[in-house]
């Protein structure tokens, strides 16, 4: 009689966990930065490779119902807690009110994170939505973060800042 086929995990090896992270999707490649471009970040890429981690790629914009190209667009005033408390904005360059797209961007992040038990997240520095670290308010850039990454930080996921489009 044959043996049966055990899987690995059956026989005292622990089966491998691949932790799933959300990134900007601009830094894995793809086109949807405001200009079509894309941030692509080589050594982001290897990081998590190396890390054995599950890149899940997320742009808030296009997901808060944005097309690409779109417009710049940036914080009115006061950061991007304001704009998630409702007593700030979302402008792009012309004046047009893109906050409920930059908002709904941000709740749909943190849902995707929710959905697949992500804790932490890779995303581009000085987006109005990524910034970790800084961000653009009312055409500066400035100290702060994004509305998606002050979304995600208020949900107590880890944000980490990526540079992007390094060789
Ligand atoms: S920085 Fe964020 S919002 Fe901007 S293109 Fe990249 S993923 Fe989309």
């Amino acid at each position: 009689m044959p043996e049966p086929e055990l899987h690995r995990s059956q026989v005292g090896e622990p089966r491998e966990e691949r932790e799933p992270v959300l990134v900007s999707a601009c830094l894995l490649g793809m086109n949807c930065r405001y200009d079509g471009d894309s941030n692509l970040d080589s050594p982001l890429i290897e990081q998590l490779a190396a890390e054995r981690a599950v890149a899940v790629p997320f742009c808030p914009e296009e997901r808060g119902g944005l097309s690409t190209p779109r417009p710049a667009a940036w914080i009115e005033r006061a950061g991007a807690g304001a704009v998630l408390d409702g007593s700030s904005s979302v402008v792009t360059g012309e004046g047009v009110d893109v906050t409920e797209a930059f908002v709904n961007g941000a709740q749909a992040a943190l849902t995707a994170c929710e959905e697949n038990g992500i804790r932490r997240a890779f995303l581009k520095e000085r987006s109005p939505s990524c910034g970790v670290c800084q961000t653009h308010v009312n055409g500066q850039l400035v100290d702060g973060p994004g509305v998606t990454a002050e979304c995600l930080k208020r949900a107590g996921i880890e944000v980490r800042g990526v540079e992007g489009r390094r060789e």
